[in-house]
């Protein structure tokens, strides 16, 4: 089974009287190629998933297994979790956070260069990404001379950059228009296929909802899938 898979994921801030039960069963899966929507009211726990998801917290119980390894198991947990959130994971988010004084080609091959790559090799990883995004005009730019819709763009190829099996794209359409929107959701579901990415998207925006085959619902920490045309795996 690759991609990634959630099992009775569980999480508890705090102890005793004053413990929050953030996450009481998540049960996910998302196959590689494939970008599933999650949506939940605020509070209902999406946050908190999407840290544990990244790396960025530990669950408190279950299990996430990654490719063919299993990250974390009722409280066991892989050694290196900071090489596993740069290595492979990617994240977008709602802002961009482009550095502002790295050119665009930099501030998507830092990060393949902080893993080692050599920079020339880094900096055509990123203008590949680039034609694939329709941004290749704007390489040498500075972030704050791009659009919001190029900067977006160029957030998200630098989610990809790394070709992490997983992205978690946090409200990755929210400043966008419809036109936009629909535009982004487009390339994630393009780069899924290309590159054998499994992709969550945490979402409320209702622009891009009709367009997941599937969709994770949260609710006070427990997830349901809403089952839509496209289920293709067991
Ligand atoms: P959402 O992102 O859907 O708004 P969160 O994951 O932020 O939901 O929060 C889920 C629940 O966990 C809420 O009741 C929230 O108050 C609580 N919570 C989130 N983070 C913490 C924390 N660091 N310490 C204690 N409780 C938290
Ligand atoms: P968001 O849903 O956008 O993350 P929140 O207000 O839910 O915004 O959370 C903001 C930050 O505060 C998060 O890091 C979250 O983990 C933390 N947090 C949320 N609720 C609590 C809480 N009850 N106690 C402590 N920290 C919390």
């Amino acid at each position: 089974a690759k991609g990634i898979r959630i099992q009775g994921l569980k999480k508890r801030y705090g102890s005793g009287d004053t413990a929050v039960d953030a996450l009481k069963t998540v049960d996910m899966h998302v196959a590689p190629g494939e970008v599933v929507g999650l949506i939940g009211p605020s509070g209902s726990g999406k946050s908190t998933l999407l840290k544990c998801l990244g790396a960025v917290i530990e669950p408190t119980a279950g299990k996430m297994i990654l490719g063919d390894d299993i990250i974390y198991d009722d409280g066991w947990k892989v050694k290196d979790l900071r090489a596993l959130r740069r290595d492979r994971i990617g994240f977008v988010f709602q802002a961009p956070y482009l550095i502002p004084f790295l050119d665009v080609t930099d501030n998507v091959a830092l990060l393949p260069m902080l893993a080692g790559m050599p920079n020339a090799e880094a900096r055509k990883r990123a203008i590949e990404l680039f034609k694939a995004l329709d941004v290749e005009h704007r390489a040498k730019a500075m972030p704050s001379q791009l659009s919001g819709g190029e900067q977006q763009r160029v957030a998200i190829a630098r989610g990809l950059v790394n070709r992490p099996p997983v992205i978690l794209a946090d409200e990755p359409t929210a400043p966008l228009d419809s036109e936009r929107a629909l535009a982004v959701i487009r390339i994630l579901n393009d780069m899924a296929q290309k590159f054998e990415t499994a992709i969550i998207v945490v979402t409320h925006d209702e622009k891009i909802i009709p367009t997941f085959k599937r969709i994770y619902h949260i609710r006070d920490g427990v997830t349901y899938e809403e089952e839509g045309e496209g289920r293709g795996f067991e």
